[in-house]
């Protein structure tokens, strides 16, 4: 199958090193790609420097290097793209589509979600008081087709489940920031863990807000330790180590269901991406995990 309108993307957040988890999605999105001869893209979604050690971005771009994982475009730095973000909320409060957000975490637990400073109503910001930005949702039956979990279905409510776009710290929010590059760069298909699965029919609305179609959606299971926790910082995941890419993308292959020969456990980055490419089969990554 030859697709070269196809763009998809890896996008990690720069909390830390890569893991393995990390890996498995980095490698579906490539193999998924590059099997239909399209592109594959390399984004850094930079946006909270608390939460990201300065050297997490150069340990990532050095693990996909090591692991062959080279993009089409140079990597792109969500850091570098504030301008864009912001013009995308100048937009969306012209059209109404997003409010400014007084409330504390606490006010809104007290109440339900309901904002007790009824922000929505546009009125809700006085003085010098700081607030957040926040999308404007309808409520919403939202169905879609997932590529490899089939037919979804999520109720998204207004007011209760509005995402912050830029929070009240200064920092842009993911769920704007994904939307906005994804349609920038032209991605036709996200490919990523299923524990994004409960954004996605925010981000819809986002994409139409904005003037764009959605993309296509594949969500991964995500790889789960032996605890049956989601491989992550917080689980103290260990670092890939760069130094055995060839045994790593062996066992992501496997993690992926596909079910390499036993004779490529010790094969080239090279030979084991060329054979994922040459025999990928999107259905028989296991479900089990979700
Ligand atoms: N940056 C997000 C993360 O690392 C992933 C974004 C996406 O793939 O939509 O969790």
């Amino acid at each position: 199958m030859n697709n070269p309108q196809f763009r998809g993307r890896f996008a990690p957040s720069p909390t830390g090193p890569l893991h393995f988890g990390s890996l498995v999605t980095a490698l579906a999105s490539f193999l998924e790609a590059r099997s239909q001869g399209g592109q594959w893209l390399i984004r850094l979604e930079d946006l909270d420097p608390l939460r990201e050690p300065p050297e997490a971005t150069g340990q990532i771009l050095a693990s996909l290097d090591a692991h062959g994982l080279l993009p089409d475009e140079p990597v792109r730095f969500q850091s570098r793209r504030h301008d864009a973000y912001q013009a995308a909320i100048n937009r969306l409060l012209e059209q109404g589509d997003a409010y400014r957000c007084p409330c504390s975490r606490k006010e809104l637990t007290a109440s339900n979600g309901r904002h007790p400073h009824h922000c929505r109503n546009g009125k809700a910001v006085s003085g010098d008081q700081p607030f957040a930005i926040r999308f404007a949702l309808r409520d919403e039956d939202c169905h879609w087709q997932d590529l490899l979990l089939g037919p979804q279905h999520q109720t998204v409510q207004a007011e209760l489940d509005d995402p912050v776009l830029l929070r009240k710290e200064g920092f842009y929010a993911y769920q704007l920031a994904v939307v906005v590059d994804d349609i920038d760069q032209g991605i036709t298909d996200v490919v990523r863990g299923s524990d994004l699965l409960d954004m996605t029919a925010q981000q819809q609305q986002i994409y139409r807000a904005l003037g764009a179609l959605p993309p296509r959606w594949l969500h991964i299971p995500v790889i789960l330790n032996e605890q049956g926790q989601k491989l992550s910082k917080q689980t103290h995941a260990p670092a890939l180590d760069d130094r055995t890419p060839g045994q790593n993308l062996f066992r992501a292959l496997v993690a992926l269901g596909q079910n390499p020969p036993p004779t490529l456990a010790s094969a080239s980055v090279e030979t084991l991406l060329d054979w994922g490419q040459a025999n990928w089969r999107r259905g028989a990554i296991h479900l089990t995990s979700r």
